[in-house]
Parts: C-alpha cells; structure tokens; sequence
C-alpha cells in the first residue's frame, strides 16, 4: 500500500510504500529503494494482517482523519508560530496528551526540553521561510518514559486558502534503526580498537573492492605511512619480493580454492628498500552467496631475525659438512699412505738390507704358509775364501760381491721359491716339489755360473753348494743335512756341490 503525500526516507524522491519482505516484516521506503535492497532495513514490527474490517460509511474528511490517526509515523500540522493545527494520537501518545487537547497549543506547552523546543520552532520557520521540503533528522522525548526517541521527518511548507503559511511535518520513528546504526558503530569500534591493539601486523582483505585494510603495526612492519591503511591488492603484491610472488600467490590461491587456511613464509621489501621476512597466515572468514571467498583476514609477523640465524645455522652446517669431508678426505690419504708404509715396512723387516733378498723372517713366514708334508731340496751356498775378498780389495768391493751373487740366485730360483741370506756370506735357495737329481743339476749349474762371474771388475769368486731334500715340517733337520754336505764341499777343496744324505722325510 502507498502512503501518499509521504517521502521514501532513504532517496527522500519517491512516495512512501510499506513493502512485505520475504520473511513477513515489512519494509518502509519506496518501492525501488526495496528493490535496490539496503544494508539496514528499517526495523519494523512483523506485519500482522488484520481480518478484513468493514469500514462504516465515512465522509472524505473522516476517512482522511482516520488514515491521519491509524498512522504509526507522527503527522502534524503547524502554523508559523509553531502552534498545533493538526496532530495525530502517534505525536499525542508521545506528548502524553490527546490530539484534540493539543490543537492550539505549542511544543513547549508538553516538551520539558527547551533546547529541543528552540530548534523545532526555528527548524520550521527557516523551511517555511525557504519554501522548500526538507527532510530532517531530529529527537523528541516520550512524555511518559523520558526516552529521547529519533526522528526522520519530512517537513513540507503550504499555504493556507487564507495564504497563512503552515507546516505539514510527517516523522517516522528511527530510533530502532539509529540504534542499530550505533550497534554497528559499536562493533566497527570495538574490531579498529583490535586491529590496533594487536601486537602483530593485521590485514583484512576484501575480495569485491580488491582492497586491502591494514592495521598500524602491518604499515609500521613495511615502514608505509599508517594513514594509509588500505591499500590496493596490486600495490601489496609489488612489495613481495620479486623471487617469493609466484609461490606466495600459488599458496594463497591454493588456500582459498581450498579450505580457507593460508600460511607462507617470504620476503618482502620496506619502502625503504629494505628486504624483511614474513611469516604470514590468514583465513577466509567470509563467502558471497555462490559460496566463494570473499574476504580473508589475516596476520604477518617479522621473522627476520628467525630466518638469518637459521641461514647462519645452515651455513656453519654446510661449514661442517664440508670440514668433515676434508677430514675424511684427508684421513683416508693418511691410512692409505700408513698402509703402503705399513707394507713397505713388513717388506723391508722380511728383506735383507744388503742384497735385497729374503732374511730368516720371510723364511718362517714362508714355511708358516706351506703344506707340512710339501717336499723340499735346500741348497745351502757360502761364498769361498770370502774374507781375502774383502781383504784384498776393501769391504765395499765385498758387499757388490754379496749383491751380485744374490741377484744370480734369486734368477735360478724362479719366483715361488725363496732365496735367503742366512748368514753374512751364507745363501739359502728352497725348492719345492723339485727331485734331489734335479736340484743337483741346478746347482751345479749354479756353481759353474758363479765361477765364470765377475761379480765386481777384477774379482772372481767360487762357491761351495750343500743339498738336502727334506719336507717342511722337517725344516731344521733337512737344514742341518744341507750344512753337514756344504762342510763336506768345503773340506773335500770347495767350488763344489756336495748331496747330504736325506732326512728323515
Ligand atoms: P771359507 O771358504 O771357509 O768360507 O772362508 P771364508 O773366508 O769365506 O769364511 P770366513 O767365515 O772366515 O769369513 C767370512 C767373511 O765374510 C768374514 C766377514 O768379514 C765377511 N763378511 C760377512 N758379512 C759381510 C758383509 O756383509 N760384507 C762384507 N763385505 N763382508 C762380510
Ligand atoms: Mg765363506
Ligand atoms: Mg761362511
């Protein structure tokens, strides 16, 4: 139903229209204002639909009296005085009176405040004056509570068929809408004085406007100017650190496809210039109707400091890391090199100094390592009539002697079979598997080959061989067989070989 004569109170243009709302309140405004749809709808009692009355006969002027009284809004009539020339029982209720008793009578015959009294008299005559409606926002006290009530009255000057100037006022109570306005307030308040108070950086981002509010810490965070404290999403993205955007704007997106939950950790540059590290984290607080996010709030905090001890950290370990490769570089080359030490030590312990062939440790280390049945022939040499060499041509001269004989008996002896020095001009050569004819034959060889020898210029020597054949496990007896047939050689003239009669093998 339209209420003629009565201004829309959100664009003050169109006629006022009680509209029903889907959920059986009813809105008081015009009819494109409801369709627009406004954030606060004036909150007004549910709609109750009374049984259809029949309405007796009326004349024009009672119905229109009836209209006047049944409206909820206050409707009034004034002249420039301010005097009551027509009121409805809305004002008369709130003035504590009847309509009828207020007829000639002012605001300041009911209302104890003479402030509110001044400005309805002056507001009036000022419009009445200018000659054009106004809608003004205004208060009036209930007569009977004392509560200060808000009004939004339409004030229209007319002239009378006497061109006496008059009023027509129609106030429509908003004191549960202002109310509500100030809940909001509240509310807005209450969430800036948190933004404020929180000790981290807080950021509240709205997906419609693509704008994003900050509180002071954020902006004292980024060093931005804390008057500023929304800022466009583009803007915000230019401050993230050319190498972290993409995956900071990956994980976001991630996040609001998602569950709502973001969390990251980048750079982000000061306007100063400055490089810092965040820790930022947010959730989707809001959806739009198609159920997409539409704004998330969040919070960054400065992990700096977080971050270079865990650079320095990661650096001091790579440091380590790579110490204790070079320290296992290194202490691998130093077991090598002992290792080749160590070799060349048992090498040298096993080996005769002079001569270079095997001392009486590389013989038992060989025996050790043989069968204890193997059969074998020992060939035991001594240099004759040695000590003229030496004392005739220098002990120097004797030693190239013992170093050439040694090298001529390690070439007969191949390379299985040991050649030992066992005593200052004494040699041993073990043969294995080797048949004592054979063995003699090789000695005798071995004999004539050292007769033609010079082992040194100027010098020849002859050598007296001893034979046994024996085994391993009778080392000592088949050696003490080869001595006993050497002696003989030497005692039957030397620079000959001589067989012992075999062991017990
Ligand atoms: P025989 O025919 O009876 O074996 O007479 P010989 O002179 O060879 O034997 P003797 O045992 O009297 O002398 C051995 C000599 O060998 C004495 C010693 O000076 C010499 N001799 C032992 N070891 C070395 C050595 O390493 N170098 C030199 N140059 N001479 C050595
Ligand atoms: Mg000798
Ligand atoms: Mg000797």
């Amino acid at each position: 139903m339209a209420l003629s004569q009565q201004y829309c109170p959100y664009c003050h243009q169109n006629t006022l229209a009680v509209v029903q709302t889907s959920d059986n309140m009813h809105f008081l405004g015009c009819d494109s204002c409801h369709a627009r749809g406004p954030t606060v709808p004036l909150p007004i009692a549910p709609l109750v639909v009374a049984p259809p009355t029949i309405l007796p006969h009326l004349s024009d002027e009672s119905l229109l009296r009836t209209v006047i009284d049944e409206s909820p809004d206050i409707i009034l009539m004034k002249n420039y005085e301010g005097d009551f020339l027509l009121c409805n029982s809305a004002l008369a209720r709130l003035y504590d009176s009847t309509p009828e008793q207020m007829i000639g009578k002012s605001d300041a015959d009911f209302n104890p405040d003479t402030e509110q009294v001044k400005f309805y008299k002056e507001n009036i005559q000022a419009i009445i004056r200018a000659g054009k409606v106004e809608v003004v926002e205004e208060t009036s006290t209930d007569n009977s509570t004392g509560e200060v009530r808000y009004f939004q009255s339409i004030k229209k000057p007319i002239k009378a068929p006497n061109g006496q100037d008059r009023i027509l006022v129609i106030a429509h109570d908003i004191t549960e809408l202002k109310r509500a306005y100030q809940v909001i307030e509240e509310k807005e308040k209450r969430y800036a004085y948190a933004m404020e108070a929180a000790g981290e950086g807080i950021w509240d981002w709205d997906m419609a406007a693509n704008t994003v509010h900050h509180n002071r810490k954020w902006c004292d965070l980024l060093g931005l100017d804390s008057d500023l404290s929304e800022h466009k999403m583009d803007v915000l993205a230019s401050l993230i650190h050319d190498d972290d955007r993409t995956e900071m704007m990956h994980c976001l997106k991630a996040a609001l496809a998602g569950n709502g939950i973001y969390s990251h950790e980048h750079r982000m540059l000061k306007f100063n210039g400055q490089e810092i590290w965040v820790y930022d984290r947010g959730r989707v607080v809001e959806y739009d109707a198609q159920g997409q996010p539409s704004r998330m709030v969040g919070s960054i905090s400065d992990i700096t400091t977080r971050k270079e001890y865990e650079q320095r950290l990661a650096e001091t370990k790579r440091d380590v890391e790579q110490s204790n490769e070079r320290l296992e570089h290194l202490v691998n080359e130093r077991t090598a090199a002992l290792a080749r030490v160590n070799q060349e030590l048992k090498e040298l312990a096993n080996k005769d100094a002079l001569t270079g062939v095997g001392n009486r440790l590389l013989l038992n280390s060989w025996l050790a390592k043989q069968v204890a049945s193997l059969p074998i022939v020992i060939i035991m040499l001594d240099i004759d009539h040695f000590k003229k060499v030496n004392d005739q041509h220098g002990h120097k001269a004797g030693d190239q002697v013992l170093q050439s004989i040694a090298e001529n008996l390690s070439q007969f002896a191949g390379y299985h079979n040991p050649v030992i020095r066992f005593g200052g001009e004494e040699f041993l050569l073990v043969l294995s598997e080797e048949s004592i004819e054979q063995a003699h034959l090789m000695a005798e060889s071995l004999r004539q080959h050292i007769e033609q020898l010079q082992p040194t210029s100027g010098i020849s020597v002859t050598v007296s061989i001893g034979l046994a054949k024996g085994c391993c496990e009778a080392f000592d007896a088949t050696l003490q067989v080869a001595d006993k047939a050497l002696y003989c050689a030497k005692n039957q003239g030397r620079n000959q070989v001589v067989v012992g009669l075999s062991s017990d093998c």
